[in-house]
């Protein structure tokens, strides 16, 4: 039998340990001796509001790579809007609680936005090219300028081997991926599956700022994304257009702001009377439930 306190150090050494460094400095004094001993550091960027989407990209990340740094920065540069970035979540205690319950010992960058931007919020322009005219780009003027400069700093700060980005934000992804050669920082860029509720919802720090209920309502988007994959191939892309747009106006909760069928690669739109398509294929859906912007996609072949 195990005494009262043998089973308190068992449970002591199941404690995983959370680090966190506010500044580029300190976090740079800890990451020191793993790169003096070559080791692989991983970054998982993020806004915080954590939820099990980032947990499954945290652990992605400790599979494949001896340290992992998780940034959490509201970055305001990639908002277009200054409504949304005030209500954006913010809870880094419970976020430093939820990684010691659910993930290996990982260290945690907690930036000031002085500490990014130290000469104001100035954004980089990229050339991102097609990849950011439609869909995120298209809706939120600037953002992917945002993006790209508050990650072009991360990974400068970091110096990561790897990093790691959720499919959820799909597009992002693939500018990612751009940014990289653009600026030639020797970073792979790896992507990970969209993490899901159980109604098939796709986990966001943005579903907290929903109801019950809503969050049940919202599910409609992937599940009207299904209805796509099943159609695509027999319907038209036209056809199957129609139909969402049809389905959303309906819908109690939920305004679409676009749905878009793209290919995997290029983002470019499908031409609307394809059928029988000879190239990867993904469908992409942004809409708002009240105030609340939601997005999601799926791969259609
Ligand atoms: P965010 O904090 O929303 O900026 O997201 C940080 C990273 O987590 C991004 O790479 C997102 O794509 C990823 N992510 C967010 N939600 C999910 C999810 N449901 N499944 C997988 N990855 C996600």
């Amino acid at each position: 039998m195990q005494s009262a306190s043998n089973i308190l150090i068992l449970h002591d050494l199941k404690q995983n340990m959370v680090q966190v460094f506010h500044t580029k400095e300190a976090l740079n004094r800890q990451l020191l001796p793993h790169r003096k001993k070559h080791e692989n550091i991983g970054l998982v960027p993020t806004m915080g509001a954590l939820h099990t989407g980032h947990i499954s990209l945290i652990n992605a990340a400790l599979q494949a790579c001896e340290v992992v740094v998780v940034s959490i920065f509201v970055n305001p540069t990639q908002f277009n809007n200054n409504a949304d970035l005030d209500a954006y979540p913010r809870s880094l205690d419970s976020d430093i609680k939820l990684l010691e319950q659910e993930c290996a010992s990982c260290i945690v960058f907690a930036p000031e936005t002085t500490e990014i931007y130290p000469n104001g919020l100035k954004t980089e322009h990229f050339k991102f090219g097609e990849l950011a005219a439609q869909m995120e780009g298209k809706y939120r003027s600037g953002h992917f300028d945002g993006v790209g400069t508050v990650l072009k700093r991360l990974f400068d700060i970091v110096q990561p081997d790897k990093a790691f980005f959720g499919e959820k934000d799909y597009q992002q992804l693939l500018i990612v991926k751009k940014l990289i050669t653009l600026t030639e920082q020797a970073v792979e860029i790896i992507g990970c599956p969209i993490n899901r509720e159980e109604n098939g919802l796709a986990k966001s720090s943005r579903n907290k700022r929903l109801t019950a209920k809503e969050q049940e309502q919202a599910s409609f988007i992937y599940t009207s994304l299904q209805q796509v994959k099943r159609d695509f191939g027999t319907k038209s892309a036209e056809e199957i257009t129609k139909w969402v747009e049809q389905a959303f106006k309906e819908h109690p909760l939920l305004d679409l702001e676009y749905f878009e069928i793209a290919n995997a690669e290029s983002l470019l739109s499908i031409d609307k009377n394809t059928k029988n398509p000879d190239k990867k294929y993904r469908a992409f859906i942004a809409a708002y439930a009240n105030k609340v912007r939601l997005i999601d996609n799926i791969a259609l072949n």
